[in-house]
């Protein structure tokens, strides 16, 4: 019943091929439960297609389940990511806000392979549709697998040092969902909202300071501490400031890829003691088997 209290293995973010990871949902159920994983969430971007058969599967191997999400967010004119955990998947605002989001990717698809083609890049949308699992849902990782499979780049990294991000070619601004938006999507159909990966985004601590402050103005509750790409350092700045700003925290690996991802399932620190699992305060909302 109250077993939540202890559980310390949580993975709390990871994909399926509903949005740009390579397992379909229930190979990562069963990847998750396999490596140990107590609790569970599938937060593909900005999409719920894969959660009722992450949930199911998950349930069968006898593996707690949160609903998940990872909604596109653009905030100070650059990407914030902000994960859901915890929602009723079947909420119709919050369904139809990640419609919205996703509504652009096709277009701005197409742009990203002609901004490729002025580099000599050809057909990279064509490139890119092989590795989509779901059309709504192509994304910048798509063309990136194109760009290696093809041989333009080495691995993945390189593809994101080169090409695909602001100043570089097949890079093209997109206006993503509002913070306050997807704060409310979430909140609203009864989950919580947190702060993905906050070390990942170039912004300076000002930038940084508004992010999170504007995030709790708009009624979000938590930030992940421990994730895949933090250092250890990055673990310790952001336990500062999930304590600094009251938020609760959580833990995700962020996988993608058996080959691309360099964090397993599961395969995470423990958050830091003095912090409050985001989980202790979703136990209502967990599905058990
Ligand atoms: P999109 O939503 O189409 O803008 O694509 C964003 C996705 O690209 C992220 O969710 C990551 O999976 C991937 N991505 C972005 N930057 C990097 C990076 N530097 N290295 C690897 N993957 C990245
Ligand atoms: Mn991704
Ligand atoms: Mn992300
Ligand atoms: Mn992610």
């Amino acid at each position: 019943m109250s077993t939540q209290h202890i559980c310390s293995n949580a993975d709390l973010h990871s994909h399926s091929c509903v949005s740009d990871g390579t397992l379909e949902p229930e190979a990562l159920a069963a990847r998750a439960k396999a490596n140990g994983v107590e609790l569970w969430a599938l937060t593909d971007h900005d999409e719920l297609a894969g959660q009722a058969r992450a949930r199911d599967a998950a349930l069968k191997l006898g593996l707690p389940y949160l609903t998940g999400t990872e909604v596109s967010v653009t905030f100070a004119g650059r990407v914030v990511h902000t994960v859901g955990l915890g929602f009723d998947m079947h909420n119709e605002a919050l369904r139809e806000g990640l419609h919205s989001t996703r509504g652009g990717r096709g277009a701005r698809a197409q742009q990203m392979s002609a901004s490729l083609a002025q580099v000599g890049i050809k057909d990279a949308y064509e490139g890119a549709l092989k590795y989509v699992g779901n059309p709504e849902l192509i994304s910048r990782t798509h063309f990136a697998r194109h760009l290696v499979e093809s041989g333009v780049c080495n691995d993945i990294p390189e593809v994101f040092r080169r090409f695909l991000t602001e100043g570089k070619p097949g890079f093209v601004p997109h206006r993503w969902a509002g913070l306050g938006d997807a704060v409310r999507w979430i909140t609203q159909a009864g989950g919580i909202a947190v702060i993905a990966h906050p070390a990942r985004y170039p912004f300076t601590p000002t930038e940084e300071y508004a992010l999170f402050t504007e995030f709790k103005a708009h009624g979000g509750l938590g930030v992940e501490v421990v994730t895949g790409n933090h250092s250890a350092a990055d673990v310790v700045k952001y336990a500062d400031m999930a304590l600094e700003f009251s938020l609760l925290a959580s833990r995700g690996s962020d996988f993608h890829s058996p080959t691309e991802s360099h964090t397993d399932l599961g395969a995470l620190p423990d958050l830091p003691g003095r912090l409050t699992p985001v989980w202790q305060a979703l136990q209502d909302r967990v599905h058990h088997p």
